[in-house]
């Protein structure tokens, strides 16, 4: 432990940002570095609990406390060390993860947690200037041969894992580059993507072959990968959104979150979008659903020049902080407010949205919404929800954004041609731990297994998935794994 008494003398800190009002004029991300003396006092913080809790919050079981130790004491070969053996990326989830683990920060029940995702964050970016983060090419090859599709966090973790463990990895992507949402669904804002292309150049160093625009089901037939390979990852996301099959749905101005998104991701990279083109200059922009996407869709809306941004959401407006009465471990699960909305956007809870009304041409011109009231259950979670009396209305928009989250993966091609049992919700049934599926030599991790989730937890199960495949090719492994007894 770094200093006995850091977490007394030094209060939590986050490194500055970039204005909101100069910050929506580009798309570069807006979270500035720590200077290292302050870097230094926050791991100072971590009070190396005897049973840190962190490690657990964190999907990955990061190696927290030590981390913080080594950056207290600018170790940062030792830092890089120590974060490394657990996350394969900690450049992503060090800029876009929600931190479990800060929740988990037993600090956090009397004070605010240590910044654990910005220290993260600093000690690869750290490791990279300094020249640390270098390809390791595997001494040995096994000859086993292993096909991960998508390369999304979840499908890259694996890839990593396999490559390091010496099998010949070759990754599917139906898109024209690697990344999965990290390259055209997360904004650039949050996410500059030559942070993305920095890895995948290591990837490729270390011998991960890269196949794009190549869709498995339809470019490659599956039996063709099964008969080439000697085991296959599935790692392919949950790629079907949810629809809002009201009356006006089919009016032109009404999208899907991904479409609008993806667009913005294509034209910031410079990449020629040829589909139809999605803006928000000068429009009223409704976006439908409080999460994540939701909250991509508001920061690039504005980017763009929105007349005007409502973001709606059909639960009850959760508690607002936890400085409000609301204690360590509960906290978490409370209001959350992302950058986006700092740069301008009315929010509304508990509201349901009834049609979309169009113009003679079929263009969106207005939304029809009602506010909802929600019973509650013994535990205080909404069950049902009735509409408000006299509280409908009509808003006007011509731009709408559906960001109510994702079903399942796509069923059509890949999935159908392997006959891959999927669960009671569409996903690729593979029990959390083991990774294998229904058919033989075939694994699945990440959203394709899990449903939508989040990024660390896609690092995770890729990571987890690689050690299954390891020990299936090859009847052992020494990869790591975040559960001791695995
Ligand atoms: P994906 O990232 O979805 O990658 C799957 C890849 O597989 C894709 O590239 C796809 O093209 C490819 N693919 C699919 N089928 C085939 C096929 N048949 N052949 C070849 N390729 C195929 N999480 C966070 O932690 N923090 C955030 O801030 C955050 N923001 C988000 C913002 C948005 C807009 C969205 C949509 C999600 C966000 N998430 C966030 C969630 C996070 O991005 C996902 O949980 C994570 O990317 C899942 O990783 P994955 O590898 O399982 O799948």
């Amino acid at each position: 432990m770094g200093k006995v008494t850091g977490f007394k003398e030094f209060d939590r800190e986050l490194p500055s940002k970039r204005s909101p009002e100069e910050r929506i004029k580009d798309y570069k991300e807006f979270n500035l570095m720590f200077t290292e003396d302050k870097l230094n006092n926050q791991a100072a913080r971590c009070m190396n609990c005897g049973i840190p809790f962190c490690h657990s919050g964190c999907p990955l079981g990061n190696i927290i406390p030590e981390f913080n130790d080594a950056v207290y004491k600018e170790n940062w070969e030792e830092a890089y060390r120590i974060l490394s053996s657990t996350n394969n990326f900690p450049e992503f989830t060090g800029r876009i993860c929600p931190a479990p683990c800060e929740s988990a920060c037993v600090l956090g029940i009397n004070k605010p947690a240590v910044t654990i995702e910005e220290i993260e964050k600093h000690i690869i970016e750290i490791a990279y200037a300094k020249g640390l983060v270098k390809p390791k090419v595997p001494l040995i090859r096994t000859g086993k041969t292993v096909a991960v599709i998508g390369s999304g966090p979840a499908g890259l973790a694996a890839a990593a894992q396999l490559n390091k463990a010496g099998h010949l990895v070759t990754v599917f992507e139906r898109d024209d580059r690697a990344g999965g949402l990290l390259r055209y669904g997360i904004p650039d804002f949050k996410l500059e993507k030559w942070v993305v292309e920095r890895r995948i150049d290591i990837m490729e160093e270390e011998g991960v072959v890269f196949k794009y625009n190549t869709e498995v089901g339809k470019d490659i037939q599956a039996n063709q990968l099964l008969a080439d390979f000697d085991a296959v990852v599935l790692a392919g996301g949950s790629t079907i959104p949810r629809n809002l099959p009201v009356p006006g749905r089919e009016l032109k101005g009404v999208y899907y979150a991904m479409q609008f998104l993806k667009q913005q991701n294509k034209r910031v990279s410079n990449i020629e979008v040829q589909e139809e083109e999605i803006t928000t200059a000068e429009k009223d922009v409704i976006v439908i659903g409080g999460g994540d996407t939701g909250s991509d869709c508001v920061g690039t809306s504005n980017r763009q020049g929105a007349k005007s941004i409502v973001q709606f959401e059909l639960m009850p407006k959760p508690p607002v902080s936890r400085t409000e009465s609301m204690p360590w471990p509960t906290y978490p699960m409370v209001l959350k407010t992302s950058s986006s909305h700092e740069e301008g956007c009315e929010r509304s809870w508990g509201v349901n949205t009834k049609e979309f009304i169009g113009d003679a041409e079929g263009n969106l011109t207005g939304i029809r919404i009602v506010d909802v009231s929600w019973e509650t259950d013994i535990f205080g979670r909404a069950i049902k929800f009735s509409e408000v009396e006299g509280s409908e209305r009509i808003l006007p928009a011509q731009r709408v954004f559906l960001a109510m989250g994702f079903l399942h993966p796509q069923k059509e091609g890949l999935l159908e041609q392997l006959g891959v049992e999927l669960d009671e919700r569409g996903n690729v049934r593979a029990q959390e731990g083991l990774y294998q599926t229904s058919v033989d030599k075939v694994f699945a991790a990440g959203d394709m297994r899990r449903g939508q989730s989040l990024v660390v937890w896609a690092i995770s199960e890729g990571r987890e998935a690689a050690r299954r495949v390891d020990q299936f090719l090859s009847g052992y492994t020494a990869l790591e794994s975040k559960d001791a007894e695995n």
